[in-house]
């Protein structure tokens, strides 16, 4: 090994300390670190969003930090095997890293992201999966819901980042609303704010549904987009897409055994994290205007 220079010491020690000073936003548990797709803006938006995070503001503050703060967002991740690109952190960081950036947007307070949740059989299967019981999430939801309702929020938005929430997620909210007077709950699945046609329109992916799918390109190029070290592109063959029985309505069918699948679905050699911060910015976008429009109009019926 050849000696270093005193300048390559010194631009190497500046290297060091610029590296430790990179902005790394700790919540509920997820680490998101700085990164070549994470745009300066959004490096503004997470310091800003540090700032709005309930559990790191002081006791004495916490009055005025609610007063402030007109809605509470409480992101739901998982701990599921996400196939061999992704980590099994994948929608708890997708969930974190989409609130942490709508929370200055919305003046908003940050709660701790869910991530112990529930997860259907055919991923629990999977080495990376941890799944809680179906009637425990339910209950335990219902409990972190309640908590927040008592410290004064009538209006929380509930940003999903897993399938398996939607049941128990929906019935938590369905029993605080009835047991609190004035309490709504908006509760959106963040994929949802990118249906298959526009993602198609935008031709980042080949498959044609844009990309969607269990451990797929558009999930893992967004979570690439929060997380690029924890994003391996390729790690397992391309798939084919998944045919449904019926592509005219939607149905449910929850198997005990995916016997044969991988655990994971589409192309992974299509993963990037500048698609995933594209597709970030449109979901951001459409999420917030539809926070805005509901906080702006609260006679509006909900969903019946
Ligand atoms: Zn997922």
């Amino acid at each position: 090994m050849s000696k270093e220079s005193p300048l390559q010491s010194q631009a190497r020690r500046k290297f060091l300390r610029s590296a430790a000073l990179l902005p790394l936003v700790h919540a509920g548990g997820v680490l998101l670190g700085a990164s070549a797709a994470t745009s300066t803006t959004a490096q503004a938006e997470n310091a800003a969003a540090a700032q709005r995070e309930f559990v790191r503001v002081p006791g004495s503050a916490l009055a005025a930090h609610l007063k402030s703060s007109p809605l509470a967002i409480l992101p739901l991740g998982s701990v599921e095997y996400h196939g061999p690109s992704g980590p099994p952190g994948t929608d708890s960081m997708i969930a974190t890293g989409l609130a942490q950036r709508l929370v200055p947007r919305l003046r908003a307070s940050l709660f701790p992201t869910v991530q112990y949740t529930h997860s259907p059989a055919h991923t629990a299967a999977f080495r990376g999966t941890i799944s809680i019981r179906p009637e425990t999430i339910t209950a335990y939801l219902t409990d972190i819901l309640t908590g927040l309702i008592a410290h004064g929020f009538d209006k929380i938005f509930v940003l999903n980042g897993h399938d398996g929430n939607i049941g128990s997620a929906r019935l938590a909210i369905s029993q605080v609303t009835q047991e609190h007077q004035d309490a709504a709950v908006l509760f959106v699945s963040w994929w949802e704010t990118l249906p298959g046609p526009l993602v198609d329109s935008l031709r980042l992916f080949s498959q044609p549904n844009g990309g969607h799918g269990h451990g797929g390109p558009l999930e893992l190029s967004v979570a690439a987009a929060f997380a690029p070290e924890s994003v391996l592109p390729g790690q397992g063959p391309d798939l084919p897409p998944i045919q449904s029985f019926t592509e005219d309505f939607p149905y449910y069918l929850e198997k005990s055994r995916a016997e044969g699948w991988p655990g994971y679905s589409g192309k992974l050699s299509e993963i990037s994290p500048e698609k995933g911060e594209r597709l970030v910015q449109i979901a951001l976008e459409r999420l917030q205007q539809l926070v805005e429009t509901w906080l702006a109009n609260p006679a509006k019926p909900g969903s019946w």
